[in-house]
């Protein structure tokens, strides 16, 4: 195989060892559970069945002095009598005085815990361990949390997400008692819907629980085990009972054994070597087809697990800086709890149903938003399943309106060169003839009027000349034109390219004269990308129709939508006519009800000076780009920010260089781009910007 790219791919397919292959988070259903006996248990039943193991506490509260360890003491104690290893011994690593949350507690001391501190002392300590310990079996970690599943670090963050983003196998401890069924039920749905695995629960008895407690509490004790063993066999979950014992040389060992079952499962895990990235792409090339490319010579694809922020999170467990934004969709970053609430709250109400003859309120309230959000003067919201699907849509309802109209000569679009408008076939027919590869669909497609790429650059004035082919070609063909399809000052995937808004006022007004109706297409621009909520606004100009995606669901679902004016709907409609479109999934409810929490996000998130702050951070880390031996222009636009080639850039080896740099960019043609999240911090935009200079610098864009 004479693959240039060989030696990136042999680094990317590395089978490594990670945090998240070697660690087990245990956690309770509430506080003075007994979390800390069955972690001790649970590291004595470990070590015993061979594996190098330590436990840690990353947060201990109620430590009176310094001097004391906390819990750290008894998984000391628990192990005692055992061979010590080379094991560093076992550690606390934040302890604050106050017995209370860790938010509290750290408050008290003017700390402030976050996640992300979190899991880097976590992460370090481990390495600590890792590079203590000798053997060929990598070295795991239990790691004990304080209090239940939502106990807080600060006012954002809870244990769970702190879980979330270590995506370790969890052990819930439960106390054996009244209520102990619905705790347990709670905690094991929570680990769920994080993605997580429920490796084991420890159900631990009270001490009375065989001899001195009435004969009622015996049944509820009796029953509550007989009942979790039942549905956690059902689950693939693993139960522990634990006896209460004296907390000796034989307590210890009682214990461990009775923690056995759920010993043997964390064993099993720890040991499975991490080789999920390899089995996956190996298997993806047999059965699957990836955006624009060869089955028989596929491009390298890296395989993402998690997300989580502007951070996308690797099978092999290396983390990268977004930089893309999942294709201008995900502006919140991955997984914001107010997008995931939303989607789980309508999943519990009602995932799906029928648009023709039903409405529900997801897609009303979602309708009235837009509406609020769009131009002035656009009226109707027609649902659609994707970017591609809202441009036929739109397509439609301009032939539909011409018709109604009287106008039924009019079956053209006209177009400037350099658009992209989606995949389908009539999207196709007015995306750019070259770059969209019109010969090879040139039988099918019906043959639309292109006219020159807008010439005049957003940051020089306006060129009135601009706008002459326009003009030129209206005056030809405007009786057969039906609509004036663009996307407003960006023109995308088409070749990011930036133009002046003077354009548009001008081609509106083009169109006015020719009875043509003109479509913006702000399935990328839309939801403030480029400074401003649509591009429409810069040019003060309504279009007759406008369609919006992409980051309208924040980057969760598939969800788009084709607006139009009062006018167009009852051109359509006059005299009795329907409007003839009506997707399956239409105004899907989920869809609906994520946009819906997306859009309040932004209004409350004050996206504009986030894109401010995006804008001036990719000035200033790509301004070093320009002048390079293969650069042709470097531009940036709101949260836009592009270097230009001057020839096709290797992608392969470009992405691969980029994700050994840990950030994730995936160029296209002449273009090397970035359109990171709203919420990058100032420190993950530089790294994204570095990485770009670095490979121009490198000339890896001109090593073929
Ligand atoms: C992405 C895009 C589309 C197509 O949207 P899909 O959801 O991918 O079908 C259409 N127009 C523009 C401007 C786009 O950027």
């Amino acid at each position: 195989m004479n693959d240039p790219d060989m030696r990136f791919h042999d680094l990317s397919r590395r089978p490594r060892r990670t945090l998240a292959d070697a660690a087990v988070f245990i956690s309770g259903t509430g506080t003075d559970v007994g979390k800390t006996v069955a972690t001790s248990a649970l590291l004595r039943a470990l070590r015993q069945a061979g594996l190098a193991v330590q436990a840690v506490k990353p947060v201990q509260t109620g430590v009176e002095d310094a001097a004391s360890q906390g819990d750290a003491a008894c998984y000391a104690r628990a192990v005692e009598d055992m061979p010590p290893g080379q094991l560093p011994p076992a550690a606390t690593l934040h302890s604050f005085r106050l017995p209370a949350s860790p938010h509290l507690a750290a408050a008290r001391e003017g700390v402030r815990l976050t996640v992300a501190g979190l899991r880097r002392d976590i992460e370090r300590h481990w390495r600590s361990l890792m590079a203590a310990h000798e053997g060929d079996a990598p070295c795991a970690v239990l790691l004990e949390g304080a209090g239940g599943l939502h106990v807080p670090f600060n006012e954002q963050e809870d244990t769970l997400d702190l879980m979330a983003v270590l995506a370790a196998p969890v052990i819930i401890v439960a106390y054996n008692g009244l209520g102990a069924l619905n705790q347990v039920r709670l905690s094991l749905d929570a680990v769920r819907d994080r993605g997580l695995v429920t490796a084991g629960l420890v159900l631990m008895q009270p001490p009375d629980a065989s001899h001195t407690a009435d004969e009622a509490t015996q049944a509820i004790l009796a029953d509550n085990e007989s009942w979790l063993r039942a549905r956690l066999e059902d689950e693939g979950i693993p139960l522990a009972v634990l006896p209460t014992v004296t907390l000796n040389e034989a307590g210890w060992e009682r214990l461990a054994q009775a923690v056995r079952p759920v010993a043997q499962a964390v064993a099993a895990l720890l040991r499975t070597p991490p080789n999920v990235t390899q089995a996956l792409v190996r298997r993806d090339k047999k059965v699957l087809w990836h955006p624009y490319t060869s089955t028989i010579e596929p491009l390298p694809v890296f395989v993402a697990q998690r997300s989580h922020h502007n951070r996308l999170v690797l099978a092999d467990g290396r983390e990268l800086v977004d930089g893309m934004s999942s294709w201008w969709a995900a502006v919140h970053g991955y997984n914001h709890p107010r997008l995931l609430a939303a989607l789980r709250a309508q999943a519990g109400r009602m995932p799906h149903v029928m648009f023709g003859g039903l409405t529900h309120a997801p897609a009303v309230e979602l309708a009235e938003r837009l509406l609020d959000m769009l131009p002035q003067g656009l009226a109707r919201v027609f649902p659609a399943d994707s970017g591609s699907v809202a441009v036929e849509v739109a397509l439609k309802m301009a032939l539909q309106y011409q018709q109604g109209i009287g106008q039924t000569q009019r079956t053209r679009f006209l177009t400037p060169r350099g658009g992209y408008h989606g995949d389908t076939t009539g999207a196709m027919s007015v995306c750019d003839p070259v770059t969209g590869m019109h010969s090879l669909f040139a039988r099918m497609l019906p043959q639309q009027l292109f006219m020159e790429r807008p010439r005049c650059r957003f940051d020089q004035p306006f060129d009135p000349a601009s706008l002459d082919d326009a003009r030129q070609k209206l005056a030809e063909h405007g009786h057969e034109v039906a609509a004036v399809i663009l996307e407003p000052v960006v023109q995308g995937a088409g070749g990011m390219w930036f133009y002046h808004p003077d354009y548009l006022r001008g081609l509106a007004q083009l169109c006015r004269e020719a009875g043509a109706l003109l479509i913006f297409d702000e399935i990328a621009t839309g939801f403030g990308r480029t400074g401003t909520l649509f591009a429409a606004e810069r040019a003060g100009v309504t279009p007759d129709i406008l369609c919006c995606g992409k980051a309208l669901t924040g980057g969760v679902l598939t969800l788009a939508a084709t607006v139009c004016t009062e006018q167009v709907a009852d051109g359509i409609c006059r005299g009795g006519n329907v409007f003839m479109h009506g997707p399956t999934y239409m105004g899907n409810p989920l869809a609906c009800a994520v946009a819906l929490a997306s859009l309040r996000l932004l209004e409350e998130e004050d996206w504009r000076t986030r894109v401010q702050q995006l804008e001036q951070g990719l000035r200033q880390g790509l301004a070093p780009c320009a002048g390079l031996p293969g650069v042709a222009d470097v531009r940036v636009l709101g949260g836009i920010g592009v270097v230009e080639t001057t020839e096709a850039v290797p992608v392969a080896l470009l992405q691969a260089f980029f994700v050994e740099r840990g950030v994730w960019i995936r160029p296209f043609g002449r273009l090397i781009y970035l359109m990171p999240p709203y919420v990058t911090p100032p420190e993950d935009l530089a790294r994204l910007c570095e990485a770009v200079g670095d490979a121009i610098r490198q000339g890896v864009h001109l090593s073929y």
